[in-house]
């Protein structure tokens, strides 16, 4: 049986970063939709270039071009065991797109971990977040630093600011998580997928509850 878990939580609640600890522990792919897109806009495809003039104002690219899109990437290869899905689904419609997408194989979503952080955490720490471009890795100026400002610890990558992490579109994207994303968690609350973890906590205790809440739902 594969194993499909959804991540869900608000702009910077730590999703990317859970992500890549659990999915290299579970070894599950790791699905982000946002990292398709800024692949595809690094790129110039024509995904990409569609998808930039709703990145940087902040809004969600629309229901039908993020579905194809993670259709298309589920079916891949390295999918075999399951997925690790991060920012996607982000609304009810394509949380629904999910579901029937995953019937056609018998499958299902088995564990749906919440990470809850509140409001004036989510703007600190994303307005401290640099990313390094080779890697994908994400520090914190503050929160988890690399040894060397400004320069990756594994391959010496310059760490950039994502564009959307400007203080003008924070807000714009933690308005739009409120409205169109949290009705999922009671969407999948009543599927009795949904656990809750506290996000608030440091990296490694929020890594170690979510796999342990995920172990439970496995059992
Ligand atoms: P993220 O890296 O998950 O914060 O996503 C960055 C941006 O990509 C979002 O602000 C949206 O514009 C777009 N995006 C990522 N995932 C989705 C999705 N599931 N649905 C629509 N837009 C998305």
């Amino acid at each position: 049986m594969k194993r499909y878990i959804v991540l869900l939580g608000p702009p910077g609640a730590g999703k990317g970063t859970q992500a890549q600890v659990i999915a290299q522990t579970l070894n599950l792919a790791h699905i982000s939709s946002g990292e398709i897109f800024r692949e595809n806009l690094k790129n110039q495809t024509e995904l990409g270039k569609l998808a930039r003039t709703y990145m940087d104002r902040g809004v969600l690219v629309p229901d039908d071009v993020t579905i194809a899109m993670i259709e298309a990437r589920l079916r891949k290869a390295d999918c075999d065991e399951g997925a690790l899905l991060d920012g996607f689904p982000r609304t009810p419609v394509q949380a629904k797109a999910l579901d029937q997408l995953l019937e056609k194989t018998n499958d299902r979503i088995s564990c749906v971990p919440y990470i809850n952080v509140p409001e004036e955490t989510l703007i600190e720490r994303l307005s401290g977040r640099w990313t390094c471009p080779v890697c994908g890795y994400v520090y914190h100026e503050k929160n988890n630093p690399p040894a060397n400002p400004g320069v990756c610890d594994k391959d010496q990558g310059v760490l950039q600011q994502r564009e959307d992490d400007k203080a003008e579109t924070v807000q714009k994207r933690i308005d739009v998580y409120w409205q169109q994303t949290s009705p999922l968690i009671d969407y999948y609350r009543k599927m009795g997928l949904l656990v809750e973890v506290d996000g608030k906590r440091s990296i490694d205790e929020v890594s170690q509850q979510l796999l342990e809440e995920i172990n439970k739902k496995a059992d």
